[in-house]
């Protein structure tokens, strides 16, 4: 559903509250440009299977754009996709991610990028998270960034060491302050806190790379000519670049997770407000990270997952998106079994409720109170997701309506204008959710894609010739392409929604 056709918000721009991470405080949300949003997240480095905690980024900025779009702005989305310069320390030391993984996988950097960036974008439709209008390549944004470092090093922000062409933090005024540290606060905290490893002949351990140069005793795959020499960009001057080139000089909303306050966007920031003098971004918004059984997720601490693991171990997309829907982005989401398990069982109240939504009649219809229940549902539901996206407290109103309308069937029934009243206000706050609830909606009225209607007769000819291993191959293609799961019973096959 789009924004347009959305019945709950007619006519009405409610008031939206954003934490803002510079100043650290909820602050009212006011776009440069009325009525529209113009925001940057920052992507994957296509090296390897995105894990949980980088979906749980994606749903986030998903859940905000949508959210914005339900208060009727049209939201410029823009993320790009890093396939060269993110090297294994988040600052200048270590190899490059995509070169390491060409050379591990024996393909090309280029190969890397090109599977690992569609394993992507196959992990963000499969959980129903809306494409952004733009999703950049850093490698087709070189140019971009090298007149970007030009034009820092002609304001004197830049230095010269063997390894490449380095920022001068300490040139920048207000380095830092998305970290709410100061200069030296920050660079004793990066040497003590975070332990960064750094490069020799650097400055300041908060100084940073603009331009690498190659290594001279080894040909990399990925490398461009430049005024300094043969190199590649340093992973901060990518997102810059394609920020402003996108969005303009001064944006809206930038987002991330909250792994790239101390380095990453803020060194963001002072590359792209050194080389402009104007303000980068109003608006800086960090989701946390995720949490595997209590533990924070690590490749070494063997609770490391991926979406198709998950959706191995036999959960639905639905119930994935539910869990990580259901956190507050500035809370650790804990995926546990038990934790999918809950978010399974609230995605099939919403489905029960939908089929008994289509089975309501009465007849005594009084659908006062079912009105009732819809308006105290929609002012609390509003009311949540434009509070920096309270998604705890949006549901809460969603189950409140669910529960209301379900002792009303019981007590008396509800009459159909009632019941397509409460579906219709459902499926408003799922242009929010994003469950694709009108699958339900669908199924309850017995409405099947003419393809899958055409796979389930096929499927049935092929059980009564015997043909099981065709029934089978034909059960698993509904399963996987269309999510239709087929079960036979005693009182013949049951369709559902898998
Ligand atoms: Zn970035």
């Amino acid at each position: 559903m789009t924004a347009k056709s959305n019945p709950v918000t007619k006519g009405s721009k409610s008031r939206i509250l954003l934490f803002n991470t510079m100043g650290r405080k909820l602050e009212k949300f006011v776009p440069i440009e009325k009525g529209v949003v113009r925001m940057y997240s920052c992507g994957p480095t296509v090296y390897s299977y995105p894990h949980m905690g980088n979906m749980f980024a994606y749903i986030f900025v998903d859940l905000l754009r949508r959210t914005l779009e339900y208060n009727k702005y049209r939201v410029i989305s823009v993320r790009n996709i890093t396939d060269v310069g993110h090297l294994t320390s988040q600052a200048d030391a270590g190899e490059d991610k995509m070169e390491r993984e060409a050379q591990k996988e024996h393909k090309t950097a280029y190969e890397i990028a090109k599977f690992y960036e569609d394993a992507f974008f196959r992990y963000c439709d499969a959980l129903n998270c809306l494409r952004p209008a733009v999703s950049p390549r850093a490698t087709e944004h070189i140019n971009e960034m090298v007149s970007l470092v030009g034009e820092l090093e002609r304001k004197g922000y830049t230095y010269r060491i063997d390894d490449g062409i380095y920022y001068d933090s300490s040139k920048f005024r207000d380095y830092g302050a998305l970290t709410g540290m100061n200069f030296e606060q920050l660079n004793h905290y990066l040497i003590f806190g975070e332990r960064v490893e750094t490069v020799p002949g650097k400055k300041h351990v908060t100084d940073f790379a603009l331009w690498k140069f190659s290594p001279k005793d080894a040909k990399r795959q990925m490398e461009w000519d430049s005024p300094w020499g043969v190199g590649f960009p340093g992973w901060h001057i990518e997102c810059s670049a394609m920020s402003m080139k996108y969005l303009g000089e001064t944006f809206d909303i930038h987002t991330g997770g909250v792994d790239h306050i101390p380095i990453h966007h803020t060194n963001e920031i002072a590359q792209s407000e050194g080389a402009t003098g104007k303000k980068f971004v109003n608006y800086w918004m960090h989701n946390e990270f995720v949490l595997v059984d209590g533990k924070k997720m690590a490749k070494s601490a063997g609770n490391f997952f991926t979406l198709d693991d998950l959706l191995k171990k036999g959960y639905a997309w639905r119930d994935i998106r539910y869990l990580l829907i259901s956190v507050h982005y500035r809370s650790q989401p804990n995926i546990t079994d038990r934790s999918l398990e809950g978010a399974r069982g609230a995605v099939k109240r919403l489905s029960d409720f939908i089929t008994r939504l289509g089975n309501a009649e009465s007849m005594k219809p009084d659908d006062k109170e079912a009105k009732r229940a819809i308006k105290e549902a929609k002012d609390s539901f509003i009311r949540s997701i434009n509070t920096d996206l309270n998604m705890p407290e949006a549901l809460k109103a969603v189950f409140m309506m669910v529960n209301t309308v379900n002792k009303l069937i019981d007590r008396k029934g509800l009459s159909k204008r009632g019941a397509k009243a409460v579906l219709k206000a459902l499926l408003s706050f799922d242009s929010v959710l994003g469950l694709r609830l009108d699958e339900f909606a669908d199924m309850a009225k017995g409405r099947l894609d003419p393809v899958v209607e055409k796979l389930i007769k096929l499927r049935k000819e092929a059980r009564k010739n015997g043909n099981y291993a065709l029934a089978d191959e034909i059960r698993k293609r509904l399963k996987d392409e269309y999510g239709i799961e087929v079960e036979d019973t005693g009182n013949g096959e049951v369709i559902k929604r898998a």
